[in-house]
């Protein structure tokens, strides 16, 4: 067989993906399993959404659309920045993608050369380190443990961008860690990041709407505007509005960087369907009463989950005040036996659960943090009362 590119070797499957196929194979065999492991949200878009789709699809002509977005797209996609509070925006400064993940890894071809430094704190969603693996950057990773609450400092970013890394990339509210930093965190942050002119920042910022407890969303260009010129934000319909199988994401940056994007879609994908982009505009221009709502209970149900996590002895995790995760530190466990069974990682850990109880979380070391889990709580609290039920007395089965 001829030989696959180098790559390749540097490219793996997500490992959240992993458990999650092993969860639905394991449901699939009669298993009674609570899935706490894909980054799901578990409710659908607006009516007026669909309807959209359907007009849309009456009229669709089969053609090839615009590399960028369609203009009804970008302009919609402003229309929301704005109300987040990016202004100052124009159609020139937007580009879209097949989701946010998409929209990175096109990020990624087009600022980063081969052996190029790229930086971001861990706990990191997954595809961070794949991303930057395939396209063959050279990854300094910010270590940022429970104690300091999965947050960077700005001293780690001043030493980080000493070594002048092509591209800075941060993640607010944070997957896996559903912590959210304050307005004066991303000030302090936003005010080391404007001493090193050399080094792009891309936000990742697709939880956006989903902060809780009054925290509020704060974005390092709102703080700093003169950070206009290097900061490339990232969104992403999937979370906000119930659509992650509709694959759409955007960014908002400097001219050049949108135009690179925009180059890249021409040579990968073409154009996002005509009928999926008029969804996307009825989710951005409709009612918002959805994604509020949702947000309202993913509150509650981090309280239901948190409360359960810090009754078991031990076991830490910091506050999530964002998106829909729970992070929390489960070494405790490490060095103990479960049903005879030895529980030496998170590894072991989150398969003897997923054994032993029938629930899936994924380990933290797919994240970059191996003394932790992730659990995802997009779900019903029926499942999610039973899942943390079963964690609960897993612990307590620990000897
Ligand atoms: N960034 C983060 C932090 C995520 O959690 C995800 C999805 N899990 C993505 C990007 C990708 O989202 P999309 O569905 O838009 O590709």
């Amino acid at each position: 067989m001829p030989k696959l590119a180098t790559r390749m070797g540097r490219a793996k499957p997500s490992a959240i993906m992993v458990i999650a196929e092993k969860a639905k194979r394991l449901k699939a065999e009669g298993r009674d399993i609570v899935s706490f492991s894909i980054g799901v949200p578990n409710f659908l878009p607006g009516e007026h959404v669909y309807a959209a789709a359907r007009e849309a699809l009456a009229k669709d002509s089969g053609q090839y659309g615009s590399n960028r977005g369609t203009d009804a797209l970008v302009d919609a996609f402003l229309q929301h920045i704005e109300a987040l509070g990016l202004t100052g925006y124009g159609r020139a400064n937007v580009s879209t993608g097949v989701g946010a993940k998409h929209v990175l890894y096109n990020l990624a071809e087009a600022l980063l050369d081969e052996g190029d430094e790229i930086a971001f704190p861990a706990p990191y969603w997954t595809s961070y380190l794949d991303i930057a693996e395939i396209v063959g950057a050279r990854v300094n990773i910010l270590p940022c443990p429970p104690e300091q609450n999965y947050k960077l400092t700005p001293a780690q970013l001043d030493e980080a961008l000493q070594r002048k890394p092509r591209v800075f990339l941060f993640n607010n509210p944070s997957n896996p860690t559903g912590m959210v930093y304050t307005r004066d965190e991303v000030a302090a942050l936003a005010d080391v990041l404007v001493n090193y002119p050399d080094t792009w920042i891309v936000t990742d910022d697709i939880y956006n709407t989903m902060v809780f407890d009054g925290v509020g969303y704060h974005n390092v260009v709102q703080l700093r505007p003169e950070l206009k010129d290097r900061v490339i934000f990232t969104d992403s319909l999937s979370k906000t509005y119930g659509m992650p199988g509709w694959r759409v994401g955007f960014i908002a940056a400097p001219e050049a960087v949108a135009k690179a994007v925009t180059t890249l879609n021409s040579n990968h994908i073409t154009s996002l369907p005509e009928v999926v982009s008029a969804a996307a505009v009825a989710a951005l221009t409709g009612p918002q009463d959805i994604p509020a709502a949702r947000c309202k209970e993913f509150a509650t149900k981090r309280d239901r989950v948190h409360k359960a996590l810090v009754s078991i002895p031990g076991v830490v995790c910091p506050y999530p005040q964002g998106a829909f995760y729970a992070f929390p530190d489960i070494s405790v466990a490490f060095g103990k036996t479960h049903d005879g069974v030895k529980i030496t990682s998170d590894v072991d850990f989150c398969a003897q659960l997923l054994d032993a109880k029938g629930v899936a979380c994924v380990p933290g070391s797919a994240f970059g943090e191996p003394r932790a889990l992730r659990i995802s709580y997009s779900c019903p609290d029926e499942a999610l009362d039973k899942g943390m039920a079963r964690i609960v007395e897993f612990f307590a089965e620990l000897s």
